[in-house]
């Protein structure tokens, strides 16, 4: 397969970043292809840090040779590159002696994420890579342009290259991996069409007759995905593919929003006061028993509209959308 071929592939498999974004992965592949420099690097990102989502461990776990594959054809469709597989720390120790197998001589280096959540965000794992504070970069310039040692960078998540792998040996079947969990009884990753709704979801994994009771579904991006209703069925995941059934007598709202409230707390970066100082008065607010709904819309919208990074800006999503419908 020639270098154009691969990006005009990818582009008419209409195959979108699997880390959260959905960039369009062609173009951001031709992006990186089209700058002219010395040296260029690809990444590999599989540190996922949210605990409602397990793809990447998997993939890991069963298709490791078709992500390094994935990685390879990357290399090949991009000039003068080298790559670096980022991983969680767990996942690096469990499949490291496998991946270096599979890897053979390739310029592929395995490298042991140092920290947790906020170093996926693709800025903080260039400055992770580059050994500096784990902080995101202001951007513009962004990573296709100038990433990893100011050279330009191609940074996927694990599962789009697995992705590439099947595009590229003609068995992409338009499908991605979604990870079950919360009131389920039969939780788990499954691999099923990209295009299915959460009902069809739920009733091909055995899992929507146990859901008798009333119940509320977090779709996409983990903790930081919307809520949706049960009469909300039909809705596609998008994100990292995450579904957490929530039922309503074992979750009362506010307990749900104190947790979200302490996982950013516990990972956010501290860089930026909206975020930093925002998250820890969302946490003091969430302390007391009656909840000041207008204080709390106040925090959420100073978190969207001046955070400095992703992180910031999305933890509005969950709130909103639970207090708007169930709480
Ligand atoms: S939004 Fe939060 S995580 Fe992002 S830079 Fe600011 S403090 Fe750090």
């Amino acid at each position: 397969m020639s270098k154009k071929n691969t990006i005009d592939q990818l582009k008419q498999a209409d195959l979108r970043g699997r880390g959260g974004a959905g960039f369009p992965t062609g173009l951001k592949w031709e992006m990186v292809k089209q700058f002219s420099a010395k040296k260029k690097y690809i990444v590999c990102n599989g540190s996922e840090g949210d605990p409602s989502i397990a793809k990447d461990g998997f993939i890991l776990a069963h298709y490791p040779e078709q992500v390094i594959n994935g990685i390879k054809i990357a290399l090949q469709t991009i000039d003068h590159s080298s790559a670096y597989l980022y991983l969680r720390t767990d996942y690096y120790q469990k499949y490291k002696t496998k991946l270096k197998k599979v890897i053979g001589r390739s310029p592929i280096t395995l490298f042991k994420e140092i920290g947790g959540y906020l170093s996926g965000e693709e800025t903080t794992l260039i400055e992770t890579i580059e050994g500096n504070r784990q902080e995101p970069r202001m951007r513009p310039p962004y990573p296709p342009q100038s990433g990893l040692w100011n050279c330009p960078t191609l940074i996927n998540n694990l599962e789009t290259f697995y992705c590439v792998n099947q595009i590229a040996t003609q068995q992409y079947q338009r499908t991605r991996f979604y990870t079950l969990s919360g009131d389920l009884l039969n939780p788990g990753v499954y691999e099923l069409p990209i295009n299915w709704s959460v009902k069809r979801i739920l009733q091909e994994t055995n899992n929507l007759l146990s859901l008798r009771s009333k119940f509320f579904i977090q779709i996409g991006s983990g903790v930081s995905g919307e809520i949706i209703k049960s009469t909300e069925l039909n809705r596609q995941v998008n994100g990292s593919g995450a579904i957490v059934v929530y039922k309503t007598k074992k979750h009362k709202p506010i307990s749900l929003m104190r947790y979200w409230a302490k996982f950013f707390l516990d990972t956010n970066c501290g860089k930026c006061a909206p975020c930093r100082e925002g998250i820890y008065r969302l946490n003091k607010l969430l302390c007391g028993n009656r909840i000041n709904r207008r204080l709390l819309d106040d925090l959420l919208f100073v978190l969207e509209q001046t955070s400095f990074c992703p992180l910031g800006k999305s933890v509005t999503v969950p709130f909103r959308s639970l207090l708007d419908k169930i709480y």
